[in-house]
């Protein structure tokens, strides 16, 4: 199989969120099939759902031989390994892996759905988003840079 682009987003609010985000980095680059290429600066963000510490988010793009599937499983096994829990919709979280995107693929099966649905929608995704590809472009057009500029920067910090 040809590798794919894929981008990722990680977030986490527990159990010190800074080193949960670069240490999942660090894991990822380090599993066979998964080659790190970009990744963004951590931010410090608001929390989205119940009140709740704030995130650490990072995104990240990979070059991958994995399928969509076989990536998701990857990530959900690292957060799993963490002691990540799915009590609360959106509540707080140790570790958060999300497949952004994956190549041009569109996805949409019960388990997984690329583009992720929610992330032109999201600071904490496009912010670091576009430290790494800052020229990109949706599919419907829009540029990542017109999206950004939309952003309150009160929302997002760069650590
Ligand atoms: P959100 O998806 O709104 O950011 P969340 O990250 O809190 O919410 P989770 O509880 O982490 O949601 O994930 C629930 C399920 O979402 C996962 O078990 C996975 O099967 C599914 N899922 C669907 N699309 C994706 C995707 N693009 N990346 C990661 N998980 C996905
Ligand atoms: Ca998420
Ligand atoms: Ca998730």
């Amino acid at each position: 199989m040809i590798p794919e682009v894929a981008y990722i987003g990680l977030g986490s609010n527990l159990e010190d969120p800074v080193y949960q985000v670069k240490s999942a980095i660090d894991e990822i680059s380090q599993i066979k099939d998964i080659t790190l290429q970009h990744q963004s600066s951590l931010y410090q963000t608001k929390p989205l759902g119940p009140k709740q510490p704030d995130f650490v988010n990072a995104v990240i793009s990979i070059l991958t031989s994995l399928r969509p599937m076989e990536l998701l499983d990857t990530l959900l096994n690292i957060e799993a390994s963490r002691g990540r829990k799915r009590e609360i919709k959106w509540g707080p979280r140790i570790l958060d892996c999300d497949i952004l995107l994956y190549g041009n693929q569109s996805i949409q099966i019960p388990a997984l759905t690329v583009p992720h649905p929610e992330m032109t929608k999201r600071s904490f995704v496009l912010i670091p988003f576009f430290e790494i590809a800052p020229n990109f472009i949706f599919n419907d057009g829009k540029s990542l840079q017109t999206l950004v500029e939309q952003f309150n920067p009160d929302e997002y910090m760069k650590l």
